[in-house]
């Protein structure tokens, strides 16, 4: 599932390429992608659904993008006059870049195609179709935004609000870490290798965190993104990049997707389980506290 170093390596790439680029047109092929701006981003169907599809349309034909830009695991495309395509790729959802036009190259799972006045198209394409796509004016845009919690990265976030984060809730640290309205861009795999390399045990209720190891854990977890996001990201199964090309990160992971081998630092067995949230926690028994 696409997470921050993902989805910035997509804003990046389609904000050096697409700045400028003036929208010929536009076409949705999959509703059931498309999510309501003003209700909490609820799935639409019917006559609503048809209603966004042909907003987006118009809306966005003939704007020009003034820049792609990532909030949280999400991709903000964003257009001049004021519109926002905020897209969610969630499991398999990928925005492609291509040189042809969107007739040519149409596949089974494309949702939304935008032909661009250089001939190019970008298309995003969602296999399983648990990905989102919206449009948002400013106010709308704000009030998303509002929504989520701090960015990892932003050096606004310190040491002590990150701590505050960690130690104001009883919940497990890795749940709270993936939580997006407290912490914006973290997932399943990032949680984790930020955990094991803070030899902070995912499973630990966030109150019992010291300052000291909330202060190791922000560091940590911001050294595994920024590795990643100069790797390009973590393909483990199904991210590609905005040319279909694979992230580099996989090969680095030290814990997820790890459950049952020995631990590279200290040679314990990693342990896996599902008890959080249903995902995968994995975590090193002989050196994570
Ligand atoms: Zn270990």
């Amino acid at each position: 599932m696409p997470e921050l170093p993902e989805t910035e390596t997509i804003a990046r790439d389609l904000d050096g390429a697409l700045q400028g680029a003036v929208v010929r047109s536009v076409a949705v092929h999959r509703q059931d992608v498309l999510r309501d701006p003003a209700r909490g981003g609820r799935a639409l169907t019917g006559a609503a659904a048809v209603r966004l599809a042909a907003r987006l349309v118009t809306s966005l034909t003939g704007g020009r993008v003034t820049a792609v830009y990532r909030r949280a695991k999400s991709i903000v495309l964003a257009f001049d006059p004021a519109r926002y395509a905020v897209v969610t790729p969630r499991f398999t959802g990928a925005l492609l870049l291509t040189r042809g036009e969107a007739s040519a190259v149409r596949h089974p799972h494309d949702c939304l195609t935008i032909g661009l006045d250089d001939g190019r198209t970008l298309t995003y394409r969602d296999l399983r179709r648990l990905g989102t796509l919206t449009l948002l004016d400013h106010e709308q845009l704000a009030r998303w935004d509002e929504a989520l919690g701090p960015e990892p990265l932003d050096p606004e976030l310190t040491a002590e609000r990150f701590s505050g984060i960690l130690r104001g809730s009883e919940r497990a640290v890795k749940s709270i870490l993936m939580d997006q309205r407290r912490l914006a861009g973290v997932g399943n795999i990032y949680a984790n290798e930020a955990c094991w390399r803070a030899r902070v045990r995912p499973t630990r209720r966030g109150r019992s965190v010291t300052h000291v190891e909330a202060r190791t854990l922000l560091a940590e977890l911001r050294g595994v993104l920024a590795e990643s996001i100069a790797l390009r990201g973590t393909t483990f199964r199904d991210f590609q990049d905005a040319y279909g090309s694979k992230g580099g990160f996989a090969p680095m992971l030290q814990a997820y997707g790890r459950g049952g081998l020995p631990c590279t630092r200290c040679g314990g067995t990693l342990r896996e389980t599902h008890a959080l949230e249903g995902r995968s926690t994995v975590w090193c028994t002989g050196c994570q506290r």
